[in-house]
C-alpha cells in the first residue's frame, strides 16, 4: 500500500493516545472518514473516528472505560482523557435487502476493504500516525478539485444504501462541491428509492442541505425533492435564489414551501422550534412599515427578510435608519415593554402600543425619547 508521509496534520493527543495503545498492542490503528477529510480542508473535524484491526472485545479489554451501544457494528466507545472517542472494528458491510442497512457486517483484519465499503472518495481515507495518508479511491485529489464521488460504481452504491442519494447533496451544498457527473446521474435515477428512508434520517440530511445550498445545485435537486419534498416544487429559478439568499434558516424552509410549509415540516417530523419559526414565516403578510415587518419575524434579518420579500432594498433602509439615529424595532425604544406594565398597560396592550409608538417614530411625528412617547401614549389612549 502506497502511503503519503509529511502531511503534518494537527491530531489532537487524545486520538494520538487511543492509536498508541492499539498500535503497541498489535493492531493497526487508522483515523478514518469525516475527520481525514476535514484536516485536508483545513477545518477542524467535529470529532475523530478511528478504525482498528482489534475485534469489539479486545479494544474493550484494552481500555479502562468504554461504552458498547454501537458494538454490533464494531464500535465501542472509548474514553480518552474525558473525551469519549468511537473506535470501530475494521469491517465490510453483507449484502443489502432494504437499500439501507447491511443486513449483516463481517469484521476484517486490513483496512482496505473497511475504505471500500465507504460512501464518498473523500470520505474513504485513511491517516496513520507513524506511516501517513492511505487513500486508495483519489479522495485527496476530489478534494484539491471539488468534486464529490462515489467510491465504485455509483448506481450500485446508491441501490445499497439510499441515504447516501442524500448525504451526497449534503456534502455538495455544505463543503460547496460539484458533484461528478455519473454519481450525478444515478442519484437522480434512484431518487424513488428515498421512499425506502425513515423521515428523521431525511430531514436530518435535507436540512444541511437547505441550509447551506447554493441556487444551481438547489435547482439540481428537484428530481430528488419530488420523493422526499414535494411540497417545494416547482422548484423555479427566482425560488431557488431566494432560498439561498435568505439567511434565516426558517425563512428558507417557508420560501421553499410556501403555504406548505407547516406540512411538509411536520410530515419530516422537523423540530417544533424550526416549524413554529418557518410557519411565521410563511404566514405573514407585509404590513404598513417594512421595519416593523422584520422586527415582528424574530427570526428574522434584514437580508433574510430581503430574500424572503424579492426586495433589494431593505437593507437599505436599514442601515439608513439605524444611521439617522433611529430605532429599527420596537425593543429600540426609549420606553420598554417593563416600563409600559409600570404604567398599568397588560398583555397584548403593551406590544400593540410598542408597534404604534414605533411607527410614530419612524414616521417621524414622535420623537424616541421618554417623555415625548408618553405624550404620545396619553394621546393615544384619549382616541
Ligand atoms: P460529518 O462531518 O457530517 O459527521 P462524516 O463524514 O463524519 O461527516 P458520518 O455520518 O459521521 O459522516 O460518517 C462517518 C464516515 O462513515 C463517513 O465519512 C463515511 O466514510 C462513512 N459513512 C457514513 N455513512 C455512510 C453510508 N451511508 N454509506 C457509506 N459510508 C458511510
Ligand atoms: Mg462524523
Amino acid at each position: 500500500m502506497s502511503m503519503k508521509k509529511n502531511l503534518n496534520m494537527q491530531v489532537p493527543q487524545h486520538i494520538r493516545n487511543v492509536c498508541d495503545v492499539l498500535e503497541n498492542a498489535g493492531y493497526s490503528a487508522y483515523i478514518v472518514g469525516g475527520s481525514v477529510r476535514d484536516m485536508l480542508l483545513g477545518v477542524p473535524p467535529a470529532d475523530y473516528d478511528i478504525a482498528t484491526a482489534a475485534k469489539p472485545d479486545m479494544i474493550k479489554s484494552l481500555f479502562c472505560e468504554t461504552v458498547s451501544t454501537g458494538e454490533k457494528h464494531g464500535t465501542i466507545g472509548v474514553l480518552s482523557c474525558g473525551t469519549m472517542v468511537e473506535v470501530t472494528t475494521f469491517r465490510a458491510d453483507g449484502t443489502y435487502t432494504d437499500h439501507r442497512r447491511p443486513d449483516t457486517v463481517h469484521f476484517l483484519d486490513d483496512i482496505s476493504a473497511d475504505l471500500a465499503r465507504r460512501d464518498f472518495t473523500i470520505n474513504a481515507m485513511a491517516y496513520h500516525l507513524q506511516h501517513g495518508l492511505l487513500d486508495l479511491y483519489g479522495g485527496r485529489d476530489d478534494i484539491k478539485n471539488r468534486i464529490l464521488r462515489t467510491v465504485g460504481v455509483p448506481k450500485e452504491r446508491f441501490t445499497e444504501d439510499a441515504l447516501r442519494i442524500l448525504r451526497l447533496f449534503r456534502f455538495a451544498a455544505r463543503l460547496n462541491f460539484d458533484i461528478e457527473a455519473e454519481s450525478l446521474q444515478a442519484a437522480i435515477s434512484l431518487a424513488d428509492s428515498l421512499r425506502n428512508v425513515a423521515k428523521e434520517r431525511v430531514f436530518t440530511e435535507l436540512r444541511e442541505t437547505v441550509l447551506h445550498v447554493l441556487p444551481s445545485l438547489l435547482k439540481r435537486m428537484e428530481p430528488i425533492f419530488a420523493f422526499v419534498l414535494p411540497e417545494a416544487l416547482p422548484l423555479t429559478d427566482t425560488k431557488c435564489a431566494l432560498a439561498a439568499k435568505c439567511q434565516a434558516e426558517a425563512g428558507k424552509w417557508a420560501i421553499l414551501c410556501g403555504d406548505k410549509t407547516e406540512s411538509a415540516l411536520s410530515r419530516l417530523s422537523a423540530p417544533k422550534r424550526l416549524r413554529l419559526a418557518a410557519k411565521e414565516f410563511a404566514d405573514y403578510t407585509p404590513g404598513r412599515n417594512l421595519l416593523l415587518d422584520i422586527a415582528k419575524l424574530k427570526y428574522n434579518t434584514p437580508d433574510a427578510f430581503a430574500a424572503f420579500q424579492g426586495r433589494e432594498d431593505i437593507p437599505r433602509i436599514y442601515e439608513e435608519t439605524r444611521k439617522a439615529g433611529l430605532p429599527v424595532s420596537p425593543s429600540e425604544l426609549a420606553l420598554s415593554g417593563k416600563e409600559l406594565y409600570a404604567m398599568g398597560f397588560r398583555g397584548e396592550q403593551i406590544g400593540a402600543l410598542l408597534d404604534k409608538l414605533f411607527l410614530y417614530v419612524t414616521e417621524n411625528s414622535v420623537n424616541n425619547n421618554e417623555e415625548d412617547l408618553k405624550e404620545a401614549i396619553k394621546k393615544i389612549c384619549k382616541k
